[in-house]
């Protein structure tokens, strides 16, 4: 099947699924990008694809009947057929670097580059949250580096897994000699520090953007549905791979991210995906947000 990977979008997105992800419906892929004033950076957050699976209990709130999805989702008057996620890329425009967090699975992601005015060769550094299709197979574009100059940065751990992946295999492939490797918590390029967010996979990081006295979280997939994940932040979810981690991780930053009232960013969450994690009750819900000044 190798020599077709690449032959049009569609079918390269088929191929890169992984188990879970190839029973999910890709609908058409929009381009889109939204420009955020952050202090001193330039954001811009680029739409790549949406990831709709159907509520039937395999993926969300594993060990839960739709049912009682279908309740959580009713009371946030979100539809209750199918769960819908945005994949997105950020995009962070300083003075002197162009830094990329994620690369979506390769849907419109560059279409949406073209409408921030930024070119491929353009991003010198490209920060990967964890090696999923999702997020890495943006890397690639017809068999090629999609970004010819850019270093790639992942957490040590999660290179070793990549490297151990069948399915990020031909990924892996092309992008080995421009991958540094980094321990979780180092500065991986000026003002953008690795956070260890343990369990989704073995070496998932978050990333914390800082210009002036701000801070603005890239959470990665800590959490995924922004409606159940919030209200039920213990039910397991398919895609983690150590769910009891995952599970005690997104507890417990759900709970920081809401006392500190951190602004955040999901890749997952709705299109453009920043904003505020707020304490409902025992549980949270997501606040859409931009930065003041926007
Ligand atoms: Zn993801």
């Amino acid at each position: 099947m190798r020599p077709f990977r690449y032959l049009i979008p569609s079918v390269a997105i088929f191929l890169f699924a992984s188990a879970t992800f190839a029973h999910a419906q890709m609908p058409p892929q929009e381009a889109s990008a939204k420009a955020v004033k952050f202090g001193q950076l330039d954001l811009v957050v680029l739409h790549d694809a949406q990831y709709v699976k159907p509520n039937d209990g395999k993926t969300y709130g594993l060990g839960h009947t739709p049912a009682e999805v279908t309740k959580i989702l009713n009371a946030s008057g979100a539809p209750t057929e199918n769960i819908t996620l945005s994949v997105d890329a950020l995009l962070i425009k300083g003075a002197d670097r162009v830094v990329m967090i994620d690369t979506g699975i390769g849907g419109a992601l560059q279409q949406s580059l073209e409408l921030s005015g930024t070119t491929p060769d353009q991003v010198n550094d490209i920060l990967i949250t964890h090696s999923h299709p999702d997020h890495i197979g943006g890397l690639v574009k017809d068999g090629k580096l999609a970004f010819r100059q850019a270093t790639i940065h992942m957490s040590a751990d999660e290179w070793a897994f990549a490297r151990k992946s069948e399915q990020a295999a031909a990924i892996v492939k092309l992008i080995d000699g421009h991958v540094k490797t980094f321990t979780p918590g180092a500065e991986v390029v000026p003002k953008i520090r690795s956070v260890s967010l343990p369990g989704h996979t073995p070496g998932h990081v978050g990333y914390e953007i800082r210009s002036g006295n701000e801070t603005l979280l890239d959470i990665g997939d800590t959490a995924h549905s922004s409606i159940i994940s919030l209200a039920e932040p213990d039910w397991p979810i398919a895609f983690d791979t150590d769910k009891k981690a995952a599970e005690a991780n997104r507890v417990s930053t759900l709970k920081e991210l809401a006392s500190s009232k951190q602004l955040v960013y999901s890749p997952h969450f709705p299109f453009p995906g920043i904003g505020y994690i707020t304490p409902q009750g025992d549980h949270f819900k997501w606040k859409p947000s931009l930065p003041s000044g926007n």
